[in-house]
């Protein structure tokens, strides 16, 4: 990683802003591409708009309200601030917009300028937005429709590439093939054998995102996923339901595992980086 540039903390200041909107923008893109997939794909209207058509309505489209397809305006449009200007309603129905989304830009905001302060890259802030974009677009086809887009996966995996690289410079090893080789070998024999349990789409997520982490991390990756999915389904399950008997959307906990092992590898990265850059920091 290049540390030279930008090392003096006051210009960072003048960073931070423009990348935080920024970040927050990425993420108000996001979370309009996860919203309008869902509904163009997984509803009727997955007849009606095909090929380019829905390419166009997926990415070019000027945004609408979610309940009355009214446009918005483009000041209303600016990221947290817009969500605070109209109090959070749609001017012409009086829709309250979900939280989430002003929630989402801050969260993607707050993202870029962590990554950018942990590593002086500003290269790998963006390369984190895009990887944490495209988990948000298979935890929300994941959460409601148990189902994970393989097209999706091809961009996590790129994303994800280009976050390792950047990090580490260096190219997946064969450490790393044994991995996504163990991963898929494990998950492709529990589909064959218990299939009621596990979803084609985890089976190829699984082993994909276990190769993304790399070798040690894949054990990170790994508890990070089922700890909270069995918790979490535990904590809000039915009473007189058995855990065996809740269908889990594995893809959900994959996302955030893998999630939470690329913010241990850049933490620890930085950590490294300070140990044997700046060892006064230390004594
Ligand atoms: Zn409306």
């Amino acid at each position: 990683m290049d540390f030279s540039l930008l090392n003096s903390e006051n210009a960072k200041i003048f960073i931070y802003i423009p990348l935080f909107l920024l970040g927050a923008s990425i993420g108000s893109f996001y979370f309009n591409l996860s919203y309008r997939i869902l509904d163009l794909y997984y509803t009727q209207k997955r007849k009606q708009f095909k090929g380019l058509a829905r390419l166009k309505e997926l990415l070019i489209t000027p945004s609408n309200c979610e309940n009355c397809a009214a446009p918005i305006n483009s000041l209303h449009l600016i990221p947290i601030v817009g969500y605070i200007f109209t109090k959070g309603k749609c001017k012409h129905c009086g829709y309250q917009i979900p939280l989430i989304y002003p929630l989402g830009e801050f969260m993607f905001g707050l993202l870029a300028v962590l990554v950018f302060q942990a590593s002086n890259n500003i290269l790998l802030s963006f390369a984190c937005l895009a990887l944490t974009g495209h988990l948000i677009i298979s935890i929300s086809t994941d959460a409601t429709h148990f189902s994970l887009d393989y097209e999706n996966l091809i961009w996590i995996f790129a994303w994800g590439l280009l976050v390792n690289f950047l990090l580490t410079e260096q190219f997946p090893g064969l450490m790393d093939l044994y991995v996504i080789l163990g991963f898929g070998g494990f998950y492709a024999l529990l589909y064959f054998f218990y299939p009621r349990g596990i979803g084609l789409g985890d089976v190829l997520f699984a082993p994909c995102f276990a190769f993304l982490c790399g070798h040690p991390w894949w054990m990170l990756f790994l508890n990070a996923s089922y700890i909270p999915a069995v918790v979490i389904s535990l904590a809000f399950r039915n009473r007189n339901e058995k855990i065996t008997n809740i269908p889990i959307p594995m893809g959900v906990y994959f996302c955030l595992g893998l999630f939470i092992t690329f913010a241990c590898k850049i933490l620890f990265t930085y950590f490294q980086f300070l140990e044997t850059e700046r060892p006064e920091i230390y004594e």
